[in-house]
């Protein structure tokens, strides 16, 4: 139940064990106009550069036009929409205010992991096998990767068993910058109507993963939350890129502690390039021309992530500082990383 703090003067609410935040306190804080778009169910927050839709109940806030898991529930209190502060630390803040979280230095060597191999194939769907898919986009992303510049190393060039630790402990070894573990997804239910990539990152401390298969909250951080804020950002710049230059569905910006994930000690994403259970999403996933696309658009967004991280570091804030005014670099015109 939400009780109210009524001593606090702005106004917070527990709810579920977890400090909540009216959304327009929050909203006017940070130098955003909010307002309804459905009266009692959805609100907008607006700046110049960022559009936030918050849904009463909803697991996700949308973030110009790309929805990104919450561990925690928008909620509705007598009419008083609330985020939970949780959330706003772990999730929203690290992409509306990215030159604040991502660390500064060049990319340069990326580990890409094609999901599956050997024994194990992956999901299976009629006679096609994940394994083969995840792998062929590897070495497509690869050749792209490498024609823009980059060191490229993978966990695996052929049809061979990797052990998950192996994967991300290759990444550690041997100094990768980033890491990309490329899967396609299966569902058994809804299969004509479950369609779209999802790109996953470390789930944060305390909180539950998005995953069906989640592994609770009671879960301490593991090496990859040192990197969190900005694999969220690397995360998010993956799916936007896949959404708008595939012109896919969006399912999301989630969080999970998946073993190729936990011990990296990069920033690490997980990339569910479609569903293979998809009857046209599937036939794309199968054809070597739609790889090509989506190996462009991961190259689109690792570009857009690189450029965050070659951002000036913000200074610090001054009195009344406005969000979107931080930096004062000469050269690098931040408004375009923010939240995009
Ligand atoms: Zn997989």
């Amino acid at each position: 139940m939400l009780v109210h703090a009524g001593t606090h003067p702005s106004g917070a609410f527990r709810f579920n064990g977890q400090n909540y935040v009216p959304i327009a306190d929050w909203a006017r804080a940070n130098g955003l106009r909010c307002a309804w778009l459905k009266r009692g169910d959805e609100m907008v927050a607006t700046n110049r550069t960022a559009r936030l839709v918050f849904g009463v109940d909803s697991h996700y806030v949308e973030i110009n036009g790309i929805q990104v898991a919450l561990s925690f529930p928008i909620a509705n209190q007598q009419g008083v929409v609330l985020v939970a502060q949780f959330d706003l630390d772990a999730a929203i803040r690290p992409l509306m205010f990215p030159s604040r979280y991502a660390r500064p230095g060049a990319v340069k060597t990326i580990c890409l992991d094609p999901g599956h191999g050997g024994r194990d194939t992956g999901n299976r769907v009629g006679w096609h096998y994940e394994k083969l898919y995840t792998l062929a986009l590897a070495a497509e992303l690869r050749d792209q990767l490498r024609q823009a510049g980059f060191n490229v190393i993978l966990t695996r060039t052929k049809d061979t068993y990797v052990e998950l630790p192996d994967r991300p402990a290759l990444a550690n070894q041997r100094s990768a910058d980033l890491f990309v573990s490329l899967h396609f997804n299966a569902t058994e239910e809804a299969r004509g109507e479950v369609e779209g990539p999802e790109t996953y990152c470390i789930t944060p401390v305390g909180a539950s993963s998005t995953n069906a298969r989640g592994e609770g909250s009671d879960h301490g951080p593991t090496p990859a939350n040192r990197d969190e804020d900005e694999s969220l950002l690397f995360a998010y710049q993956i799916q936007k890129s896949l959404v708008g230059n595939l012109d896919a569905e969006d399912r999301g910006v989630r969080r999970a502690r998946f073993a190729v994930l936990r011990d990296a000690r990069m920033p690490a994403i997980l990339i569910e390039g479609g569903y293979m259970t998809n009857p046209y999403e599937g036939k794309q996933i199968y054809s070597a021309a739609y790889r090509r696309q989506m190996a462009q658009a991961i190259v689109k967004g690792i570009l857009a992530y690189q450029k965050l991280t070659l951002s000036p570091p913000p200074v610090l804030p001054a009195v009344n500082h406005h969000p979107g005014k931080s930096g004062g670099g000469p050269s690098v015109k931040k408004s375009s990383g923010r939240g995009e």
